[in-house]
């Protein structure tokens, strides 16, 4: 048995996906809501019996590995490396490319636990304790989170890398060090530093604080490297998720310190953006854990207009989404600071989106003029007439009325006239089915092979069409042939056909049958004959269009280039094939 094999025979699938999405026995099947795309009602489906998991509404699937890779986005190798760890599979030999990304792993990890011991023992690590204490920081904080202090030195970090067996350029390449006229200096020196960690817990990248005010920049990040990508992680998750599951909200904020404080008051389920706009990538990474996100951004206009920009993005994302208003407070760490009980008001009283473009707006324009009027009434009756629920539309019209002093019966008009939806979700289902077919542009040959694999019976009526097929590519054209060796007329084994196939191809036809069992269980044989019959002419008139427009286009070229032996070559082809 190979190392794939015997690790999947150790870790079952319904542990490993379980433990990252609740799922539910559904027939013979288990069902739960996708982890990799936004829906309400489940249809992601997981085969015990197969090993094999598909989402039927993102078209994504695979084996245990594949779900990992996806999960937390890393590679094969690591995905390997992760799991024959969990299945207690010694592995021959380290995957090549595992090298690299881990190198990087391990030298962040090197920094943070030397970042951490030079603010707990080192005489200079003193400041930034001392920073930690005035801003109320306690102990626990700062292990909980693993704050640390980057020494004045020029080549501290690097020399401890050298004396682990690190290169420089090592350093360099996870962005701890630089390099300069003379060689190499550590990038972050005299700083508080957060580790950034992956939802894993494993420490990617830092940012750096400056301690002394005249120090530039107030805060440096590190750079992107193969294993930080500042778009893709939300600092404080991996401490946080839980919190977050169990409060089923995330309340997001826009710096590390604010995310210290909440968290040590006692409002634990906080994230922060860190210094980036808020990303797509970001959204979906906090929608695994809660459906609700309350914004608590910086109540500057700044902070205002990232707000209403998270508001459109997350709308996106099928996320309940509400506004925390800090009142006269700057941010959520000065708020804290005012008082915890203050801070947790703030949290619970947060207001949904209508409410906070009406008081930003207003805050924006004025209300007394008839122009500041209606300025806010274009800004915000978009928002109103996004609104699902027609109760709701009409408390909104009335409140923004009344805030504005305006007749209300002027906005219902506005409103009627409004389009709806610029902050409205988007229709999904209409989207993804072209994602479906764009992400994989074989679907149509796998969807025949699938149901002759599943219905072997059916092939015998439509023997010639199938053997005309030009099955695209290769593995497609091998597997057919396969399945000619393997039928006998009468029976077919399913496993007999899968012992001849290398790993990512079994997996695939694994997964390709848990879609058509999924899709044509109760159907009776008649109906899945016509099936067949429909997809092999799709099939036929796709490939058709195809070559017509690759006709086409050798015409064109023909034409222009003056060739006539070719054109006419060309056209009597194109009558032909007509
Ligand atoms: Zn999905």
């Amino acid at each position: 048995m190979n190392e794939i094999d015997e690790i999947k025979n150790k870790v079952d699938i319904i542990d490993l996906i379980g433990s990252f999405v609740p799922l539910k026995k559904a027939g013979r099947n288990y069902k739960g809501l996708c982890p990799f795309h936004s829906e309400k009602t489940p249809s992601f489906m997981v085969s015990q019996e197969k090993q094999i998991w598909h989402c039927f509404g993102c078209g994504k699937g695979g084996d245990i590995f594949g779900f990992l890779i996806e999960k937390e986005g890393i590679s094969f190798s690591e995905a390997l490396v992760q799991l024959a760890e969990r299945a207690g599979v010694e592995l021959k030999s380290r995957p090549q490319d595992w090298g690299e990304r881990n190198k990087l792993f391990a030298i962040n990890e090197l920094a943070a636990k030397f970042f951490e011991r030079s603010l707990s023992d080192s005489k200079e690590g003193r400041q930034a304790m001392n920073y930690l204490v005035n801003r109320g920081i306690n102990k626990e904080t700062v292990a909980t989170f693993r704050l640390g202090y980057a020494p004045s030195g020029w080549e501290y970090l690097s020399k401890l890398l050298l004396r682990r067996g690190y290169q420089v350029t090592d350093a360099e390449r996870a962005g701890l060090a630089i390099k300069r006229d003379r060689g190499y200096s550590d990038k972050f020196r005299h700083r508080l530093m957060f580790p950034i960690a992956s939802v894993s817990g494993r420490v990617v990248g830092f940012t750096g604080r400056v301690l002394d005010p005249q120090d530039q920049p107030k805060y440096l990040n590190s750079p992107e490297t193969p294993i930080f990508n500042k778009g893709k992680v939300l600092y404080g998750l991996s401490v946080t998720k839980e919190d977050i599951q169990s409060a089923n909200s995330a309340v997001l904020v826009e710096g590390q310190m604010d995310v210290l404080a909440s968290y040590q008051a006692g409002i634990r389920n906080v994230v922060a953006s860190s210094g980036t706009a808020l990303t797509i990538d970001q959204l979906r990474s906090i929608r695994r854990y809660t459906e609700t996100l309350i914004l608590a951004l910086d109540a500057d206009s700044a902070g205002s207009e990232a707000t209403k920009r998270a508001i459109e993005l997350a709308s996106a994302e099928d996320l309940d989404i509400k506004v925390a208003l800090l009142g006269d407070f700057k941010d959520p760490d000065e708020c804290i600071k005012a008082g915890v009980d203050q801070w947790r008001a703030v949290v619970q009283s947060a207001v949904p989106i209508v409410d906070f473009y009406i008081s930003y707006s207003i805050s924006k324009f004025g209300s007394d003029s008839v122009a500041a009027k209606k300025k806010v009434a274009a800004e915000v009756l978009p928002v109103i007439a996004a609104l699902d629920s027609p109760v709701e539309k009409d408390q909104y019209a009335k409140k923004l009325a009344e805030a504005i002093a305006v007749d209300v019966q002027s906005l219902y008009e506005a409103i009627a006239k409004t389009r709806r939806g610029r902050v409205a979700p988007q229709p999904l289902a209409a989207k993804e089915q072209i994602q479906i077919e764009s992400r994989d542009p074989h679907w149509l040959e796998k969807r025949l092979l699938g149901i002759i694999l599943y219905k072997p019976a059916q092939w015998a009526h439509f023997r010639d069409k199938l053997d005309a097929v030009n099955w695209a590519s290769p593995p497609l054209a091998q597997i057919y042939g396969y399945f000619k060796d393997c039928y006998t007329g009468r029976e077919f084994s399913l496993d007999e056909l899968l012992g001849k196939l290398e790993y990512p191809d079994k997996v695939e036809v694994l997964e390709l049958m848990m879609v058509i069992e999924e899709n044509y269980a109760d159907m009776p044989d008649v109906d899945i004959g016509q099936e067949l019959n429909f997809y092999i002419n799709l099939l036929k008139q796709r490939n058709t269009r195809v070559e017509m427009m690759q006709l086409s286009r050798e015409i064109a070229d023909a034409e222009k280039s003056g060739d006539q032996v070719k054109l006419q070559a060309l056209l009597e082809k194109f009558k032909e094939s007509k």
